[in-house]
């Protein structure tokens, strides 16, 4: 699942495709995908142009002109790929919008369908409200803002994976930002002294940007807009490499389940403080 550092790199390379381009048919084949009612996206899209491309948690944000907000959910397996419109179609794309005066269109591709599309403009709310229960965004956070997510009596790794508490981690970077700081995922939150907390603050910038910096993890779908993979899955230190020696200590990486995920970490890098099991 695309989390923090691919959102961002999708959002940087599409804002370097699309920004300043006008938008043009819109073929959607799947309307289940469009969240609200779809036929505003064939009515709303051809001939407005896209200011820039961002990104808030996982959500991608393209910006319109006249003023709208087509804004994008990847869920499990999504994908946008900008490609030439003669490009052969592969399965499960659900949403084409062509570019203006190229041959290239913006592709929306999901097999799972997790993923989907909303389409704001002239303030209807019929769209529901994309943006607004997600958390903090932990680059733009301060250890303020962070100790006080910390008062909390969760599963520390249940509490990050939260995304209305911070918005963009997921299974990958949690778990690799508590190997990071030195916690084992089960511990309870509110039992982490300041060193602890001011570690696992740092830990959890410190490796986004450096995922952002190699383009996010492809480990199965994640691919960025030019079909290319990312590079930061070799530089994992835990996540997805149980009985993998630690990077640290050597000693063999685990697997168990916390948060109802999948969680790798290094038991002896990552001592078991007071835990909580949900
Ligand atoms: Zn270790």
């Amino acid at each position: 699942m695309p989390e923090l550092p691919e959102t961002e790199t999708i959002a940087r390379e599409l804002d370097r495709c699309l920004a300043g381009r006008r938008l043009d048919d819109v073929r959607l084949t799947r309307r289940d995908i469009v969240h609200g009612d779809p036929r505003p996206l064939s009515r709303t899209l051809p001939g407005r142009r896209v200011e820039r491309v961002h990104r808030r948690g996982k959500r991608i944000i393209l910006e319109l002109q006249p003023a709208a907000q087509l804004i994008f959910h990847l869920g499990m397996s999504g994908r946008l790929s900008v490609c030439p419109r003669s490009q052969s179609i592969e399965p499960h794309t659900h949403l084409r919008i062509a570019i203006a005066r190229t041959a290239r269109e913006l592709r929306f591709i999901d097999p799972r369908r997790f993923g989907g599309v909303w389409c704001l403009c002239g303030g209807k709310r019929h769209c529901g409200r994309p943006l607004a229960e997600l958390g903090l965004e932990p680059l733009e956070m301060t250890p303020t803002h962070f100790g006080r997510i910390l008062s909390r009596k969760r599963q520390i790794k249940a509490l990050l994976l939260d995304q209305q508490t911070i918005a963009g981690l997921g299974n990958i970077y949690c778990d690799e930002a508590l190997h990071t700081a030195r916690l084992h995922p089960v511990t309870r939150a509110d039992t982490l002294d300041s060193d602890q907390a001011g570690r696992l603050f740092r830990a959890i910038r410190s490796t986004l940007r450096k995922a952002i910096q190699h383009k996010g993890s492809t480990l199965k779908d994640y691919r960025r807009p030019d079909g290319q993979a990312g590079g930061f899955q070799k530089f994992h230190r835990v996540y997805d490499r149980e009985g993998q020696p630690c990077r640290t200590c050597s000693g063999a990486i685990v697997r168990c389940i916390a948060a109802g995920r999948s969680t790798f970490y290094c038991p002896v890098c990552q001592p078991v403080g007071k835990v909580v099991r949900s």
